[in-house]
């Protein structure tokens, strides 16, 4: 395999690479300092479906960061909205489809968050597409 995904085009949300991650593979990135390469300390400050937002220390150098595991747009949480998106679009069960998610351990919407996310995003879009 080549190197495609570090040379995707950050122009499109919907359209670029995701990647099912472990948390002791995040766990390597998380714990070192980005500025002296120290370890540092986190924590999970926001979990909202697939987002998870991190505060990072480092007790050495003193800096401190916060990473996402997805952007938010507006006040939207964007994998949840994608993820919302692509079990609409292609028609499948999204009690099971996130059920199945669940079970393998990913943090996903819950079915309430996933209602919401359609009415809010995908039902207009829905309209224009199909209509
Ligand atoms: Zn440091």
């Amino acid at each position: 395999m080549d190197n495609y995904l570090c040379h995707f085009r950050p122009d499109s949300l919907h359209r670029e690479p995701k990647l099912i991650v472990t948390m002791s593979s995040l766990h390597q990135l998380l714990m070192s300092c980005t500025e002296c390469a120290g370890e540092t300390t986190y924590r999970m400050t926001e979990v909202r479906g697939t987002y998870v937002k991190f505060e990072i220390r480092c007790p050495s150098c003193l800096h401190s960061r916060t990473w996402e595991t997805s952007p938010k747009v507006g006040y939207s949480f964007s994998m949840n909205v994608i993820l919302s998106g692509a079990i609409l679009f292609t028609g499948a069960s999204s009690a099971k489809t996130l059920r199945v998610l669940a079970e393998a351990g990913i943090y996903v919407p819950c079915d309430r968050t996933y209602g919401n996310i359609q009415s809010d995003y995908l039902f207009g879009v829905s309209k224009y597409k199909y209509i």
